[in-house]
């Protein structure tokens, strides 16, 4: 249920109503926009019927949300959500890009990467600690030493910095590092994880898993909001079907889908997507067509002998070629990168 306020509802009117809906037993969740405020009503709906809201003050109407999802909805939020990290914007007219290597590997590998895609134009250096390996016998991350170096490398250039979170465990060795907290696609339903992040100060970063639907993800979004944190930027990364001449199919069609469907800003992973370096590129190109609000792209001074993701990494001077190609997508699209 959503309750619009009338434009010109005081503050006095809002607090009445957020009283009373607590007192019902639900949950209000307030978003201020720049016309009216509107108040998202969690909970058993069915108490409002004995209790009409449109009759207080200040209420202009009171609408069910047919979608599942709530707060993450247009419904709920006409306006976009712009989502600041660190200082960069993400859901702005800059495209923002996220940029580094796979894996942390070492603090003198993540620096030279972090130097090099700053200067090409990054806006954020990406670089796992906890890393989500299918084989257990695969390179596991550096764990809380390679947070440390991520942080130490972010400040030498001046980068905020974002990484993966896979345990509830680490979550405030990541919060004290990192500027915005990755979920991975094998997370993207671990509710507890959700949860828990949900209740963090972090902006976060909501990877779409790999089987699952618009509807399954914008439901996981809708955990963290939820729990309070309204600063959730989407990752389309790709998603399974029959085509296996690339790691997965980057679903495109879904940005503008969920750009309709939800305020939240939301970008694309070309590099996990396709698993092809040479692939990267061209869908970099293309997702910034269609709407991506940023990219997160994978790169590696050395890909022959990085510990992970390897044949997807970007050398530094391709990754270079590519952002200044970009420059002209975004541009045609009324976007600057
Ligand atoms: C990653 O960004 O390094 C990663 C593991 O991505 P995903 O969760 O999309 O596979
Ligand atoms: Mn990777």
């Amino acid at each position: 249920m959503i309750i619009v306020l009338r434009s010109d509802a005081t503050e006095k009117q809002v607090k009445h109503i957020i009283d009373r809906v607590k007192k019902l037993g639900l949950k209000p969740m307030v978003s201020r926009g720049i016309e009216r405020t509107i108040i998202g009503v969690i909970g058993e709906e069915d108490v409002l019927r004995v209790q009409p809201l449109e009759v207080f003050p200040g209420v202009d109407r009171v609408m069910p949300v047919l979608a599942p999802y709530k707060l993450v909805s247009r419904e709920f939020k006409s306006e976009k959500t712009v989502v600041s990290v660190g200082g960069v914007k993400i859901g702005a007219k800059k495209v923002a890009v996220m940029a580094g290597p796979c894996s942390i590997e070492s603090y003198d590998q993540l620096f030279k990467i972090a130097k090099a895609v700053k200067k090409a134009g990054a806006s954020l250096l990406r670089g796992g600690a906890f890393k989500p390996r299918t084989s257990p016998y695969a390179f596991q991350g550096l764990g809380e030493e390679g947070l440390k170096y991520l942080h130490q490398a972010g400040k030498e250039v001046g980068m905020p910095v974002v990484t993966e979170l896979m345990d509830t465990r680490d979550l405030g060795a990541v919060e004290r590092y990192a500027d915005m907290i990755q979920i991975g696609a094998r997370n993207m339903q671990n509710f507890d994880l959700l949860k828990e992040v949900g209740l963090s100060k972090k902006p976060v970063l909501l990877k779409r898993g790999m089987m699952s639907t618009i509807k399954e993800w914008l439901m996981s979004a809708e955990y963290i909001l939820a729990n309070g944190n309204f600063n959730v930027v989407l990752c389309e990364r790709g998603i399974r079907t029959f085509e296996d001449a690339t790691r997965f199919t980057l679903d495109l069609s879904a940005v503008p889908m969920v750009k309709k469907l939800s305020h939240l800003p939301v970008i694309a992973d070309p590099s996990h997507a396709t698993g092809k370096w040479g692939l990267v590129g061209p869908m970099a190109k293309a997702a910034v067509a269609c709407g991506s609000d940023g990219l997160i792209i994978e790169v590696h001074t050395n890909p022959e002998e990085a510990f992970s993701d390897g044949t997807q990494s970007l050398v530094p001077s391709r990754f270079g070629t590519m952002m200044k190609e970009l420059k002209k997508v975004a541009k045609s699209v009324g976007r600057d990168i």
